[in-house]
C-alpha cells in the first residue's frame, strides 16, 4: 500500500474498524479490551484479527467470569508507584493483588490505596512464602537492575509467572539462569518491554521489517535524560547497576533491532568525555555506539544521563520514518517522508500486562520473552567491551525477534 494513502485513509479505516469491532458479538464487552490497540493498528487487518481471535478460549472465559490474574509488584519505587500500579487499575485480564516492599510505611500506604489485604503484603525476607498465595499468579520484578536475577529466580521457584523489568540482568550468565529457573518451574517469563505494545513502535516494525519504503540504509537512535540524585543506584551508588547504557541504551538497541528486523553482528563504542566527573564518578556519563548488521546496515546510537534527546529514525531507499519523541510513556509522535503517522497513544503498560495475562491464559508465547532480554544484555555487554577496549566487538546472539510478518 502506498504510504501516503494509508495515512490519509486512516480516519476512514479507523471508523470501519470500530464498526467491525462493535459488530463482534462477544456479548460481554470483550471488544473494549483491545479496542484502543485495534483501532491504533487499523489498516493492518491480519494483526487486528489475530488479537480479536485471541479473545477465544480462556481469555473469553476469564472476561466472562470477571476472573483476573493477580499481580504482585516487587519494589515500590518510582516506576511501580507512578506507572505500573495506575496501569493495573486499567487492565482487564490482571489486577494488582499483592506487593513486596522493605518499607512498612509504603506497605501501609499501598494497602489502603489499592485495598490489598495484609496476607498479600510481603517483605524481601518472607517473599518466598508467596508460593502459598493463590491470589498471586504473576510476580513483576521492578527492583534495581542488580536485583532482577535473584528475585526472578525466587519468584519462579515460588511457582509464579514472572515479568522482569529492563534491562533483564547484569550479565548473560544471569539471564541464562533466570530463563532456566522459569523453564524448570514451567512458568512464563517476559521482560517489561512496553513499547512492543505501542502503535507507533509497531508501525516502525512494520515499515522497517516489511521494507515498505525499501531497504533500510541507516538507523539513528538516541535516548538521554538528565539523571537526578533521586535514584542513587542509577548513578552507581549503593547496589549500583545503573548508568545510561543499561538504563537507556536498551531502548536504542530494541528500537534498532525491531525496526531493522535483525540482530547486530558487531558493535563499536566510545564513552562521552565527562562534563560532570563528580556526579558520574561511578558510571559512564554517556556513550556513542554503533550496531553493525550482517548486510552492512548500521545503527548509530547515543545515550546520556547529562542531556535531553529522544529519537528513533530509519532512512530507507525510498524515504524515511521516525519517532520523536520516541520512548516516553505518552506523547510519542511519528513522521514519515510521506506524512505524519497520526496514530494514537495508548496505555502501554496496561496493554503489556494484559498481553502477558492473555499469553498465560491461552498458553501462548510472549512477544517479549526472557530470551529477548538476554539478547539485549549480550549487546550491552559487547558495547561496554567495545568502549573499554576501543575495538570492534563481535556479537553472537540468537535472532530473537518480534516479527510483524508473523505476529501482526
Ligand atoms: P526506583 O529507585 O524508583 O525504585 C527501586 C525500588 O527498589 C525502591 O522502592 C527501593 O526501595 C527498592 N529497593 C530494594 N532494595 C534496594 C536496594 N538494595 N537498593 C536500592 N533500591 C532498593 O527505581 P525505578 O525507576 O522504579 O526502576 C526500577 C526498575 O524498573 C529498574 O530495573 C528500571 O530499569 C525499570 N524501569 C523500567 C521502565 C520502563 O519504562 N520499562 C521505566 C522506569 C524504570
Amino acid at each position: 500500500m502506498e504510504n501516503t494513502g494509508f495515512y490519509s485513509a486512516l480516519p476512514r479505516i479507523l471508523c470501519n474498524r470500530r464498526r467491525f469491532i462493535r459488530n463482534l458479538s462477544f456479548g460481554f464487552g470483550a471488544g473494549t479490551l483491545f479496542l484502543p490497540y485495534l483501532s491504533a493498528l487499523a489498516g493492518n487487518d491480519s494483526f487486528a484479527e489475530r488479537d480479536v481471535y485471541s479473545l477465544s478460549g480462556s481469555t473469553q472465559d476469564a472476561l466472562q467470569s470477571g476472573r483476573q490474574l493477580g499481580v504482585a509488584l516487587v519494589g515500590l519505587g518510582k516506576y511501580s508507584t507512578e506507572e505500573l500500579a495506575p496501569a493495573l487499575q486499567k487492565t482487564k485480564l490482571c489486577r494488582l493483588t499483592g506487593v513486596v516492599t522493605g518499607s512498612p510505611e509504603k506497605a501501609e500506604k499501598w494497602k489502603k490505596l489499592y485495598k490489598i489485604p495484609d496476607k498479600n503484603v510481603y517483605n524481601y525476607q518472607n517473599f518466598d512464602q508467596i508460593a502459598d498465595n493463590a491470589d498471586i499468579d504473576i510476580v513483576y520484578v521492578v527492583l534495581p537492575n542488580a536485583m532482577h536475577h535473584e528475585y526472578v529466580i525466587r519468584a519462579a521457584r515460588a511457582g509464579k509467572h514472572v515479568i522482569c523489568e529492563k534491562p533483564m540482568a547484569m550479565t548473560v550468565a544471569e539471564c541464562e539462569e533466570m530463563i532456566a529457573a522459569c523453564k524448570k518451574a514451567g512458568k512464563k517469563l517476559s521482560i517489561g518491554y512496553r513499547l512492543h505494545f505501542e502503535p507507533h513502535h509497531r508501525e516502525m516494525m512494520r515499515l522497517g521489517q516489511q521494507r515498505v519504503l525499501g531497504e533500510i540504509r541507516k538507523i539513528f537512535t538516541e535516548n538521554a535524560q538528565v539523571q537526578s540524585e533521586e535514584s542513587p543506584w542509577r548513578l552507581g551508588h549503593g547496589i549500583g547497576s545503573g548508568g545510561p547504557m543499561r538504563d537507556l541504551g536498551v531502548y536504542c538497541i530494541q528500537g534498532a533491532v525491531y525496526t531493522k528486523g535483525d540482530v547486530p553482528v558487531s558493535v563499536t563504542a566510545k564513552y562521552h568525555p565527562k562534563k560532570d566527573p563528580e556526579k558520574f564518578k561511578l558510571i559512564e556519563e554517556g556513550v556513542d555506539f554503533q550496531l553493525q548488521f550482517a548486510d552492512g546496515t548500521t545503527a548509530d546510537c547515543r545515550v546520556s544521563f547529562n542531556d535531553e534527546y529522544n529519537k528513533l529514525r530509519a532512512e530507507a531507499a525510498k524515504g524515511w520514518f521516525e519517532l520523536q519523541p520516541s520512548f516516553p510513556y505518552e506523547g510519542i509522535k511519528g513522521q514519515t517522508s510521506n506524512g505524519p503517522m497520526n496514530l494514537p497513544n495508548v496505555p502501554q503498560q496496561a496493554l503489556q500486562m494484559d498481553d502477558f495475562a492473555d499469553c498465560i491464559l491461552n498458553n501462548k508465547p510472549t512477544r517479549v520473552p526472557g530470551e529477548m532480554g538476554l539478547r539485549d544484555v549480550a549487546i550491552i555487554q559487547a558495547v561496554f567491551e567495545a568502549a573499554d577496549t576501543g575495538k570492534k566487538v563481535a556479537v553472537n546472539v540468537s535472532k530473537v525477534l518480534d516479527e510483524v510478518g508473523n505476529k501482526q
